[in-house]
């Protein structure tokens, strides 16, 4: 019988799957000793072999570019630490913190905002740790809303998932859990009914948060993880990083915004790429970003449309970064309106 297939966490282990990464081998052991690698089955299945530009190659497989630190890049590029007042936690808005229970992820991105502080080998939060963080979550009554992100939440097993909501549950003021996680298209067997009934409570509103960048990330298996979530209600929302090369086109990113809405999902972010360290071939400009996202409005349903973000470096938080469809007259005051062709508009001034 034959072995079930693995997570292929070693450069020998993605020769030996036919994904051999170009270039140099003792630079890309380079890139592997500084940077996790993990690519769940599912996803090494999507790999193109023959396709040196595979979009789901790019996000995962390790790259000599990787090496290439810029002066603007930085290891904390959303400045999470200065936002840190316990271990695991940020709070950096005033109604709501990030509690990042694990490191540890089903697959490291080679785009990861976070590729400095997660991999196999990052420390998850002790149990002292997690006291203090919970603590510090009850001590605080205007955190309205907790996002569980990583390393990936869903990684952890039903049961400790269920504890740590559980004591989340019993803090009065936290309405809302949020649960940031790519595993549902990385790896969807792990949703199984146990899990699904893990992220449920009945005090609380859980939301889960998909990060997929591809629409060929959203497999039959990865949608029937999907509605085992959604089925069972709890309600999806979709984060995307947007990437050079792999959903820089209208027609990607279109597409993958439609197959989010199919399985329904509403899209809700789509970052623009973080100054990670060794990540600058992977980012777009802005300027792109925005026309990608004047695309979206004249091609697709508004459920389709996510709003564009940046997350300001130095930890001053995400805002929306365009395009802008409304703009002042300087002559009479009045407001000129773009409408989804390209068309301007006039919207009289007050009379
Ligand atoms: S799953 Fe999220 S936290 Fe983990 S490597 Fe990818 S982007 Fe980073």
């Amino acid at each position: 019988m034959n072995a079930a297939p693995k997570t292929l966490r070693q450069l020998r282990e993605l020769r030996a799957a036919g994904l051999d990464p170009a270039g140099d081998r003792a630079a890309l052991d380079q890139v592997a000793a500084r940077y996790a690698i993990a690519i769940t089955p599912a996803m090494a299945d999507l790999i193109d072999a023959a396709d040196p530009h595979d979009p789901i190659a790019r996000q995962f497989i390790p790259d000599i570019a990787e090496l290439q630190t810029r002066p603007e890049e930085s290891p904390d590029p959303i400045g999470d630490h200065p936002h840190t007042p316990v271990e695991g936690v940020v709070h950096r808005y005033p109604d709501r913190v990030l509690l990042k229970l694990t490191a540890v992820c089903a697959v490291y991105c080679r785009f990861c905002f976070r590729r400095e502080m997660v991999g196999p080998g990052a420390h998850a939060l002790s149990p002292a740790q997690l006291d203090a963080a919970f603590a510090y979550i009850a001590a605080h009554p205007e955190i309205w809303e907790v996002i569980l992100t990583g390393g990936d939440p869903l990684i952890l097993s039903p049961r400790r998932l269920r504890d740590a909501l559980s004591r989340l549950a019993e803090i009065e003021h936290v309405k809302v859990i949020r649960v940031h996680t790519r595993i549902p298209a990385v790896d969807p067997d792990r949703i199984t009914p146990e899990l699904v009934q893990a992220l449920k409570l009945e005090s609380k509103a859980t939301y889960v948060v998909l990060h997929a960048n591809h629409p060929r990330e959203l497999t039959a298996e990865a949608r029937a993880a999907c509605a085992r979530l959604v089925d069972a209600g709890v309600p999806m929302l979709s984060q995307s990083v947007l990437l050079r090369g792999v959903n820089d086109s209208p027609e990607v990113l279109g597409a993958l915004m439609r197959a989010f809405v199919e399985c329904r999902i509403k899209p809700y972010y789509l970052h623009h790429a973080d100054l990670a360290p060794g990540t600058a071939h992977l980012r777009t400009t802005i300027e792109d970003g925005q026309t990608l996202m004047r695309a979206l409005h004249g091609r697709l349903s508004g459920l389709c449309q996510p709003t564009y973000v940046l997350d300001i470096p130095g930890g001053h938080g995400k805002s929306p970064i365009g395009p802008i469809y409304l703009r002042q007259r300087e002559s009479d005051a009045a407001c000129e309106v773009e409408d989804f062709n390209g068309g301007r508009h006039c919207y009289p001034p007050p009379t």
